[in-house]
């Protein structure tokens, strides 16, 4: 579980500038969604807190801990993208093993990994194999663990990332419009299973939307951008009745 405060963080590519200095405290265990139009710069700034992408100005900084210097793989984060970026070759129990087995590894011994059988290391395996199990449990999905990603339909395989995800026990989760490649009915489904994931996990989650029914049904806070600025932040409930101004109201679907 993580605290992850936001304070003045900046952005240019080049001379165009995309995110103005914007602050915001993301409470241990909350559940926050960005939310706004497109390219009005929502990834890069869950890139930046991932660590991903650098800050022109800013500080990031997670339990109090400044990490604009450090690593994304030492931040303790998980990112989940729309592309699920399993392996293909692997099944899905090596693909939710993997990222507990290079954590363990050194570089040199990662190197062999591409289409591998990986080492178990002294002991460890069991203890590998426990977790995976327990995080399968969790989201329904201990029937797959010997299917190839290639054998799982579009929400059987965001439940994989996210389990590969969860394997590693992350402080935090920050997801890239995780739903955006399923079917509506699919996404619907999903909002609610990531709603109650959260709930069980207890684990702050940062969620990244350009779909207001997405940001309006699951957020504890929403944050509404708009071209790099962030207009208003606050629960779904008072946005929606109460929304900052007619950008907001537009965005949001505001009854008037
Ligand atoms: P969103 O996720 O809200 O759609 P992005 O954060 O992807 O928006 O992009 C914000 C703005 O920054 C866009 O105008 C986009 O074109 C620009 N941008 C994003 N990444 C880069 C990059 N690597 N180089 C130059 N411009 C970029
Ligand atoms: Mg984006």
């Amino acid at each position: 579980m993580a605290r992850i405060t936001l304070s003045g963080i900046e952005k240019n590519f080049g001379t165009t500038r995309v995110l103005n200095g914007l602050d915001i405290d993301i409470a241990d265990g909350e559940f926050l969604t960005l939310v706004g139009p497109s390219g009005c710069g929502k990834s890069t700034l869950l890139r930046i807190i991932a660590g991903l992408e650098s800050q022109s100005g800013g500080d990031v900084t997670i339990d109090g801990r400044l990490v604009n210097h450090v690593r994304p793989s030492r931040r303790d984060l998980a990112m989940v993208f729309q592309s699920y970026a399993l392996y293909p070759h692997l099944t899905v129990q090596q693909n939710m093993e993997t990222p507990l087995r290079l954590r363990d590894m050194t570089p040199w011994e990662r190197m062999p990994l591409v289409g591998a059988t990986l080492p178990g290391r002294g002991g460890k395996l069991e203890k590998l194999r426990g977790l995976v199990r327990e995080t399968a449990e969790t989201l329904k999905i201990e029937h797959l663990l010997q299917r190839k990603p290639g054998q799982l339909s579009g929400g059987q395989r965001q439940r994989v990332a996210l389990g590969r995800a969860m394997v590693r026990k992350p402080v935090a989760f920050l997801m890239d419009e995780p739903l955006s490649n399923l079917d509506a009915a699919l996404r619907v489904h999903m909002r609610s299973e990531l709603a109650e994931l959260h709930h069980s996990l207890k684990t702050t989650f940062i969620y990244v939307t350009h779909d207001q029914a997405e940001a309006l049904t699951m957020s504890d806070r929403m944050a509404v951008m708009m071209e790099g600025d962030i207009l208003q932040l606050g629960a779904p409930d008072e946005i929606y009745r109460d929304p900052a101004d007619r950008r907001v109201a537009e965005f949001i679907g505001s009854p008037r």
